[in-house]
């Protein structure tokens, strides 16, 4: 991409003597400087804003016993390093089917024939690389012509919003209407879901790290590695030699090499602060013109699971009326809660989703106001009582700074700007063919984005960038 003048000075440096700085230790920063001391790099350093690491891997001790804020399930198999990572070790659950029931306001229910009937539609749905238009096109035009036809009018309406919201929740758009085909035609995924039992996707982390799987946040052989607190405001970049890094805190570290990994959110928000001088225009289009939607969780425990033995989860159906009188209360923002399940092998849990600017308030509203509101959607949906949880929690990615999101997706915008995630990805060179500021992220990976193994292969791929580039330099 850019390329500076000359080389100054020959660059005399080895794996042995170049200093490395990686920006953020999510799970590709993490798998970048784990292979790049695997490859005989020294002085790795990483620098994270948050004060543990792993980024949006963020499993916490609840309920007696490990739950995911982020990252949850292991998607796919053919073609995933994660699988392929930990496939003989016997770590790994295949997870069933989570909407299970659609309630509608009104308490009445689909039958299960209605409900497999649009569940295998949402499945099956594709759509073509040459199709012009959102996803949400595409999906609106074949569910008419398809299972829409089956159902009563009013219901098929209801249940093509609440199937919207799934893909959204999957794909953390706002609506389907801004989802590029891009999201569908580029990411590859073979297989289900694969849940980590009870040691969350902390577990995959501790493999990388060779660190304890039962204590979160040990940082095994990246000890002494990792500073944590240590937000960096500005990379400097300028001139054609070492690039200049300034913590918040004031600290200055330079580097032969930076690797940034921070989240697409934070680039949006931060890339004119944080980059001096500007980045090229290219990279720019790419991170305006790609998006970072905000999914959020809900985890209640219970003293007994308040679901009846035979529900996994319950997905929404809103009446027309009730949703007009919703959305004229305090409660408003549970127009976008998608669904709640059981949580695998945690059978006293039920995990809950929300997308979209709704997602986005809630984070604003204290945990008893979101609470309050659940219990509500509860009592208005469900025959069944679900009491007080014991426990409560919920995630907030997007008004955390360090974040600002979820994970990323293709809008219609980036089509209309003709950018994607190589831009975002192409690392800024010297003339030379020296890598100065190279990029990783999910947002980065082009057929794996938004999970973490694409997260991880994004790191794996920088470290060998710099590995590559130093291939037959002599060792001091
Ligand atoms: C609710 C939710 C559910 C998800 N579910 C799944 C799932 O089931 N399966 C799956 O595969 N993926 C899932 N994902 C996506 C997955 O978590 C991410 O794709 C992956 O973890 C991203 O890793 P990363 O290294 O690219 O970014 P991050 O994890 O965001 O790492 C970047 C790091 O940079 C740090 N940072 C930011 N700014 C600075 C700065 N200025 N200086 C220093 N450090 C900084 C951040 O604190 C962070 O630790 C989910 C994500 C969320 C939020």
């Amino acid at each position: 991409m850019s390329a500076c003048t000359a080389e100054p000075i020959a660059f005399g440096k080895t794996k042995e003597t170049t200093r490395i700085v990686i920006i953020g230790a999510g799970v590709s920063g993490i798998a970048a400087a784990t292979r790049l001391l695997e490859q005989g790099f020294k002085n790795v350093q990483l620098f994270e804003a948050e004060d543990r690491i792993g980024g949006r891997i963020n499993t916490i001790p609840f309920a007696n016993s490990f739950i995911d804020l982020g990252a949850q399930w292991c998607h796919g198999e053919e073609g995933n390093v994660v699988y392929e990572r930990v496939k003989d070790l016997d770590v790994l659950d295949r997870t069933g089917d989570f909407a299970g029931y659609f309630a509608r306001s009104n308490k009445d229910i689909l039958t299960s024939d209605q409900y497999k009937a649009l569940m295998e539609f949402k499945d099956e749905f594709e759509v073509k690389s040459d199709f012009e238009g959102s996803v949400g096109d595409a999906f609106t035009d074949s569910f008419w012509k398809d299972v829409g036809q089956q159902l009563d009018k009013a219901v098929a309406k209801e249940a093509l919003d609440c199937l919207k919201r799934l893909i959204c929740s999957e794909d953390a758009c706002d609506h389907m209407s801004e989802l590029s085909p891009r999201n569908f035609v580029n990411f590859a995924v073979t297989g289900g879901d694969l849940s980590w039992r009870k040691k969350g996707y902390w577990k995959f982390l501790s493999l990388l790290l060779n660190a304890n799987e039962d204590q979160p946040g040990d940082q095994g052989i990246l000890k002494g590695h990792v500073h944590l607190n240590r937000r960096i405001a500005e990379v400097n970049w300028s001139g054609d030699g070492e690039v200049t890094l300034r913590c918040w805190n004031g600290q200055i570290v330079s580097a032969d090499h930076v690797i940034c990994t921070v989240s697409l959110g934070v680039l949006k928000e931060k890339h004119k602060q944080l980059f001096v001088p500007d980045l090229p225009a290219a990279k720019v289009r790419s991170i305006e013109g790609l998006k970072l939607g905000t999914v959020n969780k809900f985890l209640l425990e219970f003293e007994e699971q308040p679901m009846p033995e035979n529900i996994r989860g319950v997905a929404f159906l809103w009446l027309e009326e009730d949703l007009k009188e919703l959305r004229g209360s305090q409660f408003f923002w549970l127009e976008s809660v998608c669904n709640f399940h059981r949580v695998d092998r945690q059978p006293l849990l039920l995990e809950g989703w929300i997308i979209g600017a709704h997602a986005r308030y809630m984070e604003t509203l204290s945990e008893e106001k979101v609470l309050e509101g659940l219990l509500w959607l509860f009592r208005k949906f469900l025959k069944f009582t679900i009491p007080h949880p014991k426990n409560f929690l919920r995630s907030q990615w997007h008004s955390n700074p360090n974040f600002s999101g979820s994970y990323s997706f293709y809008p219609t915008y980036a089509d209309e700007l003709r950018t994607g995630r190589t831009d975002l990805g192409s690392p800024l060179v010297h003339v030379s063919g020296r890598p100065r500021i190279q990029f990783a992220g999910e947002a980065s990976s082009r057929n794996h984005f938004s999970t973490v193994h694409g997260a991880t292969e994004s790191g794996w791929r920088e470290a060998d960038r710099l590995n590559e580039f130093y291939k037959g330099r002599a060792e001091n």
